[in-house]
């Protein structure tokens, strides 16, 4: 399975891009262990074991994950490694219900079917139907994120509702960095451009819900962004979000 390490350094907390052609997650290090932020989908868990292995870590060293958001793409991989390892998997609190599975807030079967002609669709569907895109099964007993500062990397918070009804994003690296999930992305394999962008409406929740939380990262310091899909970008966030957003 192809998978791309980038790591960012910020005094002792180390950031790790970890990107594949279907979904990207973020490991944040330091000498408390890993957080994962977020863990591709559920065929994803052994490729998230060598992610790990390949920053100089393990599944042992998992001291918790966050969710960016819920969807199976995010969470299958994490919730598959919970059967062999133990660690606690936070959300915001908006966003627990759907971790835990008390709803599903996802692109039903009939809403990608009808987008199904498109020959990109054709080609992701065959690469996300063997990694368990049907898969529905979340984490049963997903908590709310509280006290992030107490996890390896120290996230920060910063609540982007829209993409789901409870999204968030995370600032890492001491500023530096802005992990974006799904609210801005960089590329997708059903997008036939690279750059800075919102998601196909298809996958949105709530569209101006989301595209006012794009707005709102353009108050970020942060000059590296690491999407939910696509490439890391490197530059003024205030330009990406002008680039996402419909004029
Ligand atoms: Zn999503």
């Amino acid at each position: 399975m192809g998978l791309d390490v980038t790591t960012i350094a910020n005094g002792s907390t180390r950031t790790h891009f970890v990107s594949t052609s279907t979904v990207n997650w973020v490991i944040l290090q330091d000498d408390r262990g890993v957080t994962l932020i977020d863990g591709g989908y559920p065929g994803h868990a052994d490729a998230v074991v060598e992610s790990l292995r390949r920053v100089g870590s393990a599944p042992e060293e998992i001291r918790g994950a966050v969710l960016t958001h819920a969807h199976v793409d995010h969470i299958g991989g994490l919730a598959r490694l919970r059967r062999r390892h133990s660690f606690d998997v936070f959300a915001d609190p908006e966003e627990v219900g759907h971790a835990r599975r008390d709803y599903l807030e996802q692109a039903a079967p009939l809403d990608i079917a009808r987008i199904a002609y498109r020959p990109r669709v054709m080609r992701w569907l065959a690469e996300i139907i063997p990694l368990g895109a049907l898969d529905k099964n979340g984490v049963a007993d997903a908590l709310p994120l509280h006290d992030p500062g107490a996890l390896p990397g120290s996230p920060v918070a910063v609540p982007t509702h829209g993409h789901t009804h409870g999204h968030s994003a995370y600032v890492v690296g001491g500023g530096e960095v802005v992990v974006t999930g799904d609210a801005l992305v960089s590329g997708h394999m059903i997008s036939s451009r690279l750059g800075p962008q919102c998601l196909d409406h298809v996958f949105t929740h709530d569209i101006p819900a989301n595209e006012a939380a794009v707005s709102s990262l353009a108050a970020l310091d942060a000059t590296v962004v690491l999407p939910g899909h696509g490439p890391l970008l490197r530059g003024r966030l205030s330009t990406f979000v002008d680039q996402a957003l419909p004029h």
